[in-house]
């Protein structure tokens, strides 16, 4: 039987997360000098880090950490003193060597909140938005979708 939407609230407490990505303004890519810049002409921005050819090595972008470190400061998370890295398994046209480096079990920053108002029928209330976690990764690529009829057979 089920319960109705009263009941229902009455025995749970719904709990949302959410997964937000914000893209820094940095020059350059996440683990490689590429530029970020928008509009360039497709396959113009990549080199063999971002192609993942072998034996090439990512340097992390330090002008990203730094950005992080704030993002999290600003979220009144703790600053991990070491941080670490992951490959992300997965084949997507946006990223076609096969992983993403991410961040998974050792984020850079964690444990931290943003308090907000929010407008509720009793008037205006604070409301505290626990946030678990800021990580880093990877850029990914642009997918652009061209009609045959644009193809020269
Ligand atoms: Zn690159």
């Amino acid at each position: 039987m089920a319960l109705s939407y009263e009941k229902v609230i009455e025995k749970y407490e719904p709990v949302l997360g959410l997964e937000v990505h914000v893209e820094l303004g940095t020059k350059s890519k996440m683990f490689c000098g590429c530029s970020t810049e928008f509009g360039a002409p497709p396959n113009t921005q990549v080199c063999p880090v971002c192609l993942g050819l072998p034996g090439a090595l990512p340097a992390v972008n330090g002008k990203a950490i730094e950005y992080t470190i704030a993002i999290g400061l600003a979220l009144n998370c703790s600053i991990a003193p070491f941080s670490r890295f992951a490959r992300k398994n997965y084949f997507y046209p946006d990223m076609p060597k096969n992983f993403q480096t991410s961040q998974y079990d050792e984020p850079i920053c964690f444990g931290g909140f943003l308090d907000v108002k929010i407008d509720t029928e009793e008037g205006v209330k604070d409301y505290r938005v626990e946030i678990e976690r800021v990580h880093m990764e990877e850029d990914t690529g642009k997918s652009l979708c061209h009609q045959t009829s644009d193809w020269n057979w």
